[in-house]
């Protein structure tokens, strides 16, 4: 390559005539051209991402509301607007418990519209619904969807190392309903506001150590259990905003080891539901 760039540049000297140099004829137009094919990639990268956004949070809000007319809003407003490339279609459709959604995004190759590409992709989810058969976020609105229907990351690391639903109790054995999620990490880790809203509840809980309660508004709330004393950092009362530190992983309580144990409260304070579908980027622990 270097060699060739070399020869080129002494056939550029041998022939240099005028002002039409190789550096004008080639060198140029290629450098141009190479900065169309970066911006090209950076738009077409954008692009993907805006319909994977808009795919994420219309399935995610059908799958908790059931909602697939409010599901296709709230994806095309995740999609944002860019005068560059253009959603156009966004389908969401419940079939058999399960959200179906498809995106189709008009990319334009080289600023023409007369040359567009298309970018396709689906997503899938089942439908977090109650034993009744209820959605169980039915009418929950405001700071649950101001965020794409997605709570902060109440840990920056979140590693699952007990799910929500049925399981075998850890410390006095035999079945028991586990009414959260629970994220391994060490004590004295950042725990933070998975929403913006008001504390109702601080302080000792039995075999949860010690909560703290955060009302989020439109009956959505969030608990976190298991801090020290000395690892509480919030009072009821106070406001909290998403992404707030509210205080610091522990062992309090009827615990195994240093974790957060984390809850969402839906419609009412004690009906909790899966947290896995609020949240985003949490995986399960290999242990
Ligand atoms: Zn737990």
């Amino acid at each position: 390559m270097r060699r060739m760039f070399h020869r080129l540049m002494q056939f550029s000297q041998k022939h240099r005539a005028g002002a039409a140099t190789l550096e004008f004829t080639i060198v140029l137009p290629l450098f141009f051209l190479l900065c169309l094919v970066i911006w090209q990639l950076i738009v077409v990268g954008m692009a993907i991402m805006d319909t994977q956004a808009a795919l994420r949070d219309a399935v995610k809000l059908a799958a908790t509301t059931g909602d697939t007319k409010k599901a296709i809003e709230q994806g095309k407003s995740s999609f944002g607007t860019s005068n560059q490339y253009e959603l156009t279609s966004l389908k969401v459709e419940i079939k058999d418990n399960k959200v179906h959604a498809s995106a189709k995004t008009k990319i334009p190759v080289l600023f023409t519209s007369a040359l567009p590409y298309t970018y396709e992709n689906t997503a899938e989810a089942p439908v977090v619904q109650n034993d009744q058969g209820a959605f169980l976020a039915r009418g929950i609105e405001g700071p649950l969807l101001s965020s794409g229907g997605i709570l902060g990351p109440p840990l920056r690391n979140m590693r699952i190392t007990s799910k929500f639903g049925y399981r075998i109790d850890p410390v006095y054995g035999g079945g028991a309903f586990h009414g959260g999620l629970d994220f391994k990490a060490p004590a004295g880790t950042p725990i933070y506001a998975a929403e913006s809203g008001t504390v109702i509840r601080s302080g000792p809980a039995g075999g949860y150590g010690n909560v703290i309660v955060i009302d989020h508004g439109n009956g959505l709330l969030t608990l976190y259990a298991h801090m020290y004393s000395h690892g509480i950092f919030v009072r009821a009362g106070d406001t909290v905003k998403r992404g707030d530190p509210i205080g610091a992983v522990g062992s309090a309580g009827k615990s195994t080891g240093p974790h957060l144990h984390f809850e969402v409260h839906v419609g009412t304070y004690g009906n909790r539901v899966n947290p896995l579908p609020y949240l985003q980027g949490a995986t399960v622990a290999s242990r």
